[in-house]
């Protein structure tokens, strides 16, 4: 069975690891925090309940996290396996994925705090087609300009830097206690994501090596 979850701060890379790696073993990238800003772009109820926590960089509450990712894991889709991106992100969240999933692997991400706060913050999303780009590591060719699609390059609300501390911050005090829990279980393999976007191949050996021995 190929159940793995990605774990690491937010800005670590774990999310273009994930859709590498989700796309070469046909399974399906599931990220919460993709989930939880299209409820909020489409203004659904699940939308308006988790907006306020979104848009300070706070955690959505465990309850309402993990009903939505255990109706998400009971798709057909899930059958053959998934790859978990930002969730679970507390103990209690581990605790109750327990419950309805069998994790077999889980990468943790690591990288120095420089680095992470230097990608989230110079991070760039296109308005119309949602491509991402880095001001200082992947520009676009016409500065504010997509590539792709011509349309307006802005930065995200929870990647403006007041809320990119509090992220980070958030993933230190909740987050980063589920390193030991996972280790003590020896499911737990880390990953080296110091490297720049153009070496990713780097990232993505030593998770497939962490996947096959696993
Ligand atoms: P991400 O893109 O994974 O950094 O997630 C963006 C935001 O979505 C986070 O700052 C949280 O507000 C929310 N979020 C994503 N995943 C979770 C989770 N597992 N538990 C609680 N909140 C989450």
């Amino acid at each position: 069975m190929m159940n793995i979850v990605l774990l690491g701060a937010p800005g670590v890379g774990k999310g273009t690891c994930a859709e590498v790696l989700a796309k070469k073993h046909s399974i399906p990238h599931i990220s919460s925090g993709d989930i939880f800003r299209e409820a909020v772009a489409g203004e659904s109820e699940l939308g308006k309940k988790v907006k306020q926590y979104l848009d300070r960089g706070e955690l959505v509450p465990d309850e309402l996290t993990v009903e939505v990712i255990r109706q998400r894991l009971e798709k057909d889709d899930c059958k053959k396996g998934f790859l978990l991106d930002g969730f679970p992100r507390t103990i209690a969240q581990a605790e109750s994925l327990k419950k309805f999933s069998k994790i077999d692997h889980i990468l943790n991400f690591t990288a120095v705090k420089k680095l992470i706060v230097e990608r989230l913050s110079g991070r760039r999303t296109c308005r119309k087609c949602g491509a991402i780009y880095h001001i200082k590591y992947f520009p676009p060719k016409l500065e504010g300009v997509c590539d792709k699609c011509g349309g307006e390059l802005y930065q995200r609300s929870d990647e403006a830097p007041d809320v990119v501390m509090k992220r980070l911050a958030v993933y230190e005090e909740q987050t980063k206690p589920l390193i030991d829990y996972y280790r003590n279980e020896g499911t737990l393999t880390d990953i080296d994501a110091n490297y720049p976007a153009e070496e990713i191949g780097k990232i993505i050996e030593q998770c497939e090596e962490a996947i096959k021995n696993g």
